[in-house]
Order: C-alpha cells, then structure tokens, then sequence
C-alpha cells in the first residue's frame, strides 16, 4: 500500500484527533476529487509495517484515532494495519468513497465514511449530502457533527 502523505488531522473525525494516511490508487475517479494525486499509486511510498508501528509509537497520546483516506482497494494490508492500530488502544476510521466496504474491514472499524464526492451534493458539511459518517460500534449516523 502506497501513501501520498500522513498528517494530524482535526476535523475528518469529529471529537477526536486522528492520524491520517492518504492512500494512493484511488479507483473511482470522482469529477472534481479534491485529491487527484491519489489516483495513482506512483505517486507514493509503500507504507511499511514496521514504520507504521514507529508512528503509532510516536503519536500515541498525542492522537487517539487512526484514519485511512481511501485504501479499501487494498483490504488484506488495510485490516492488518488498522488490527495493529486497535491492539495499540487507537480508535479506527476510514473515508472511503464507496457506498460500503466488506464485512471484514468494518469489523476493525470505529467509524466509516462512505460515499462518493458530488460536488453538486456537498461534502459531509452539507445537508444535501450523499456521504454518510457513522461509529459503527453504535450503528449511528454522526453528519450532524459536521454541521456548521
Ligand atoms: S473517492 Fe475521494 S480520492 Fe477517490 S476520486 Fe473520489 S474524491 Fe477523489
């Protein structure tokens, strides 16, 4: 699994502070994506286990949520970095823009994301929306955080 780019992220999991990862090879190809550079996995860097496990190191207390953006496209690699993340007491998000992911990720899963971009729809900011963000350990529908 590729990588773009990891940060501190403070808004894409409400009431949490999550380490995100932007994953490359993004598939579906939104018009307007806000993320082209995702598109491809050459412009990344393989994320490794053992570098993964010095981030969750180093952030541990610091962030209290590990957040994929995209990478469902790489299920096996993605449950065992968020099992990993779990075992280090995180909580686990994913944004992804399919209308739903396997049984099997959602199992590793705190919140999920789903849904495409459409621009003419908004974000998750939107009342519009066609995305939905759900804690899953609660099966509940958290867009109302969103709103401004
Ligand atoms: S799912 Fe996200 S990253 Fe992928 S094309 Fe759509 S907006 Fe871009």
């Amino acid at each position: 699994m590729n990588i773009y780019r990891y940060d501190i992220v403070f808004q894409e999991v409400p009431n949490h502070i999550s380490l995100a990862f932007y994953v490359c090879g993004c598939p579906l190809r939104c018009p307007g994506c806000h993320s082209p550079e995702l598109w491809t996995e050459k412009t990344g860097v393989p994320l490794t286990m053992s570098f993964y496990r010095t981030l969750l190191l180093q952030y541990q207390g610091k962030a209290d949520c590990i957040l994929f953006l995209g990478g469902e496209w790489h299920s096996r690699e993605l449950v065992e970095f968020l099992k990993e993340a779990r075992a280090a007491d995180f909580k686990t998000a994913l944004y992804t823009g399919l209308d739903d992911v396997t049984i099997e990720i959602k199992s590793h899963l705190t919140f999920l994301k789903t849904g495409p971009w459409r621009a003419e729809l908004g974000g998750l900011s939107s009342p519009t929306t066609n995305q939905i963000f759900r804690d899953l350990t609660t099966n509940t529908v958290l867009n109302h955080l969103f709103q401004p």
